[in-house]
C-alpha cells in the first residue's frame, strides 16, 4: 500500500482521486471505523493527478452569497415526502424536464449502503427523496457523469468539491448544476448497522423494505425514524440512531475539521432545513437556499410556479447551522459499536453523558447571546444619552 497521497484523517471518501487516477490505482473501500475512504495500490506511478482534485490538500474558499431564500414546494405530496421544503425534488423535476440527468442518493436494500445513482425521469429520481443520514458511495455514479451530457448533481459539499474539480479539469463544468447542503457530517456505518440489528430484533423481522430516516409523520422538527419491515412498521421519534448521530461522537474524522461550513462551497446552490426561531409554527418543512452563482440564481427563479419562494436574510440562517458541539471523534464509542453491534448499550455507556454536556453548552450559548444582546442595547442607550 502506498497511501502517501492520502491524508486518512482528512479523507471524505469523495472518490475524486479514484476517478481521475490514470492507473486505476485508487479504490474506495470501507475502513475499520465504518467510513468509505481512499486506498492506493502498488499500481501508482506517482503522477500526482489525485492531489489536484483532493479537498484535503487544497486551501479554503469562501464564496459570496448572491441571495438567500426560503423555498416550499406547492405540491403537498412532495412536501410530505421530502426532508425540508422539497427544493431538491423540484430542482430535479425542473431540470429533468429540460433534458438533464439527475444524480442523487438512494438506499440500496441489498447492500445496505446509501449510493449515488443517475436518473432521467422524475419517477426514477424518486428514491432520492429524503435525506439518508449516512455517507453515500458515489464513485460508480460520478464516473458516469463525464460523458458530455448535462447533469444536476446533489451531494455533500465535499462530494460536490470532488466532482466539480474533475469537471473543471475536463472542461465540462458548463454541463453541470451542483447542489450541496449544509452538512452536519456523516456517522459511521457501524452505528447504522447496529440500528438495523436493533430494529429487526424489536420487530422480530428479517427483511427491511423501506427506510425513512426523517419521516414527517410527527412533524418536520421531530427526527422520526420510520422503518417498514416484513413484520410491520418500526417508528420512533426518540430513536437512538439520531441521538447518537447528533451527539457528534461518531462522525467521519474529516467532518470535525470540515472545510465546507457556512459559505464555503463549490456548488451553485446550498440547501438545507430553514432552522431558527422564525419558523416556530411551521410543521410541514421549509428549505433554505443560498445562491452562489448566476446560474444558480436563474435556476431558483425558474421554480417560482412550483414553489413559494421568499427572499431571506443570511444572518438569520447561518447561526442555526452546523453546531458540532463535540470536536473530536470518540474512537472508543466507534470501536464499541463495531464490536458489540449493540446500539442501546453504546448509548448508555458512551453517549448519554455527551448529550448532557451538549445541552449544557447550548444553554450556556443561549445565556451568552441574551447577555450580549442586553449589553449592546445598554451601550446604544448610553451612547444616545
Ligand atoms: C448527511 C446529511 C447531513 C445533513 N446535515 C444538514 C444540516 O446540518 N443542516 C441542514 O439544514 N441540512 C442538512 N442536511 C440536508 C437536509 O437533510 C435536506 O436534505 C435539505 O434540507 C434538502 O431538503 P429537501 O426537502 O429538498 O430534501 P429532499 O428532496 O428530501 O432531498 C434530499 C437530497 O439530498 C440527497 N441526499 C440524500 N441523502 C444523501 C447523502 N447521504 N449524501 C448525499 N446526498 C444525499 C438526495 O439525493 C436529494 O437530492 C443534511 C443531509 C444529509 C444527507
Ligand atoms: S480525493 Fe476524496 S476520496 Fe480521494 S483522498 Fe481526497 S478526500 Fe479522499
Ligand atoms: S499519483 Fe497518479 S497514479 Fe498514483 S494514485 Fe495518484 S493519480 Fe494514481
Ligand atoms: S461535514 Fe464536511 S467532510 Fe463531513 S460529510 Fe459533510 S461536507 Fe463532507
Amino acid at each position: 500500500m502506498r497511501d502517501k497521497f492520502i491524508v486518512p484523517e482528512k479523507c471524505t471518501g469523495c472518490a475524486a482521486c479514484s476517478i481521475i487516477c490514470p492507473q486505476a490505482a485508487i479504490d474506495i473501500k470501507m475502513n475499520q471505523d465504518g467510513f468509505f475512504t481512499a486506498r492506493v495500490s502498488e499500481n501508482c506511478s506517482n503522477c500526482g493527478k489525485c492531489k489536484i482534485v483532493c479537498s484535503a490538500l487544497s486551501s479554503n474558499r469562501v464564496v459570496n452569497c448572491l441571495g438567500a431564500y426560503s423555498v416550499v414546494s406547492k405540491t403537498n405530496e412532495v412536501l410530505e415526502t421530502c426532508t425540508s421544503g422539497g427544493v431538491c425534488f423540484e430542482i430535479a423535476d425542473q431540470l429533468i424536464k429540460n433534458g438533464f440527468g439527475a444524480c442523487g442518493v438512494k438506499y440500496n436494500y441489498i447492500t445496505n449502503v446509501a449510493e449515488h445513482f443517475i436518473s432521467w425521469t422524475i419517477n426514477e429520481y424518486s428514491p432520492s427523496k429524503g435525506s439518508k443520514y449516512i455517507q453515500s458511495y458515489c464513485k460508480n455514479a460520478f464516473q458516469l457523469l463525464l460523458d458530455g451530457k448535462k447533469y444536476v448533481v446533489f451531494g455533500t459539499p465535499c462530494q460536490i468539491y470532488g466532482i466539480n474539480k474533475i469537471a473543471q479539469l475536463k472542461g465540462l463544468e458548463e454541463n453541470f448544476y451542483f447542489i450541496d447542503f449544509f452538512c452536519h457530517g456523516v456517522p459511521s456505518y457501524h452505528l447504522f448497522n447496529a440500528e438495523l440489528k436493533y430494529i429487526k430484533k424489536k420487530m422480530r423481522s428479517d427483511r427491511i423494505h423501506k427506510i425513512e430516516f426523517r419521516s414527517k409523520i410527527n412533524g418536520w422538527k421531530t427526527y422520526t425514524m420510520r422503518v417498514h419491515t416484513n413484520k410491520g412498521i418500526y417508528q420512533s421519534s426518540r430513536d437512538l440512531f439520531h441521538k447518537i448521530f447528533l451527539s457528534d461522537g461518531c462522525l467521519n474524522k474529516a467532518c470535525y475539521n470540515c472545510r465546507f461550513k457556512g459559505q464555503s462551497s463549490y456548488a451553485d446552490l446550498r440547501v438545507g432545513d430553514f432552522w431558527g426561531t422564525k419558523q416556530k409554527n411551521v410543521d410541514k418543512g421549509i428549505s433554505v437556499v443560498l445562491v452562489f452563482s448566476e446560474k444558480g440564481q436563474r435556476l431558483i427563479n425558474s421554480l417560482s410556479d412550483k414553489c413559494i419562494i421568499k427572499e431571506e436574510n443570511v444572518s438569520e440562517i447561518l447561526p442555526y447551522q452546523n453546531n458540532n458541539y463535540c470536536k473530536t471523534q470518540n474512537k472508543k464509542l466507534i470501536d464499541y459499536i463495531a464490536h458489540s453491534c449493540n446500539i442501546e448499550k453504546a448509548y448508555y455507556k458512551y453517549v448519554i453523558i455527551q448529550i448532557m454536556f451538549n445541552k449544557a453548552k447550548r444553554f450556556k450559548n443561549k445565556i451568552l447571546k441574551i447577555f450580549n444582546k442586553q449589553s449592546i442595547a445598554l451601550n446604544l442607550n448610553s451612547e444616545g444619552n
